[in-house]
């Protein structure tokens, strides 16, 4: 199919009604950094492009009652410089800053990222341990999803072709709990993630992991809770001992996960540096804040 028209998306009514119209011929565009990847591999041919990167509802970051919305075109760069996710929200911005390049992060976005669904999607790990929830539109109504639950079939992608990714949203943290994240690049920069990790750790007065949610990265067929490791650390002490645990868990989930792959003794490894990495950013936040 030859494409053969670009529109420039005004709203998000617009976009909904052009999706009807095109029924499964138009291609949602954001950033293009994966789509106009996909359009010169002839991987996909749509009819129509909708270009939904100037909506301006798409574009913004809201905090509101104990929540944060992003907009499903918010880019990198937008994440990365709003001071919203400084101090116990920095693993989100962490992930936002090591995407690829800074033409990457000016132009890719967030929707872009959870709709593509890749396995690797730097952006996904820490929103599914914020316990995330997509806000999704059709012309024929709206839905909300935990992210989480996005991945759970087969073909990674359960957004329907007349559906768009209006926003993001998750509850603010509470000040004793902190999101880390870390990730392993097989380059530093462009590099399309191999390994990642993050998790929401609360602790209670006597230091003790009150909440704990752990998302992971490229270690599965898709990013995914890591509930062996939760429940393994939940009430234990935090201090270094809860690494041991935590990596002798991890690694027996991916034994069984990852059997018969040539990448398991790498990510094996990988997991222990992360692990390490993801336990002192912790442990600096709550030596400042909580402790
Ligand atoms: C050189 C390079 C380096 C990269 N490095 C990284 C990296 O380090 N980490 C990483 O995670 N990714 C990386 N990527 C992948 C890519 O940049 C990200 O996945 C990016 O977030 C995609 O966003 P986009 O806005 O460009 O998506 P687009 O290319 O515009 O769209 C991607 C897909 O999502 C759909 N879509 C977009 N928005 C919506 C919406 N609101 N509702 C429904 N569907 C929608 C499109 O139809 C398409 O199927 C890299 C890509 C390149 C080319």
């Amino acid at each position: 199919m030859a494409l053969n028209q670009v529109f420039n998306g005004e709203s998000k009514i617009q976009v909904l009604e052009l999706l009807k119209e095109y029924n499964g011929k138009a291609k949602l565009i954001a950033g293009g950094t994966d789509v106009i990847i996909a359009l010169r591999n002839n991987k996909i041919s749509p009819k129509v492009l909708i270009d939904i990167s100037k909506i301006e509802e798409l574009r913004r970051i809201e905090s509101k009652d104990n929540k944060i919305t992003i907009g499903s075109a918010v880019t990198y760069t937008q994440i990365v410089e709003n001071n919203l996710f400084d101090s116990n929200l920095y693993g989100f911005k962490k992930a936002c800053r090591l995407v690829g390049s800074p033409q990457i992060r000016n132009k890719g976005t967030i929707g872009g990222n959870i709709a593509n669904a890749s396995p690797a999607a730097d952006s996904i790990p820490p929103l599914i341990a914020l316990g995330a929830k997509l806000n999704i539109s059709s012309s024929t109504g709206e839905r909300k999803l935990l992210l989480e639950d996005y991945f759970n079939d087969m073909k990674g992608n359960t957004l329907k072709a007349d559906e768009l990714l209006v926003s993001i949203e998750f509850e603010i943290p509470k000040k004793n709990q902190i999101l880390g994240f870390s990730k392993l690049g097989l380059r530093k920069a462009l590099a399309i993630s191999r390994v990642t990790l993050s998790s929401l750790i609360g602790i209670d007065e006597d230091i003790n992991i009150e909440s704990i949610r752990v998302a992971s990265g490229s270690i599965g067929k898709y990013p995914m809770r890591e509930k062996e490791v939760e429940e393994a650390l939940i009430g234990k002490r935090f201090n270094s001992e809860i690494l041991k645990v935590a990596v002798n868990s991890l690694q027996a989930s991916m034994d069984t996960r990852l059997v018969g792959r040539s990448t398991l003794p790498y990510k094996r490894k990988a997991v222990i540096t992360l692990l390490e990495e993801v336990y002192k950013d912790n442990l600096s936040y709550f030596n400042e804040v909580t402790l």
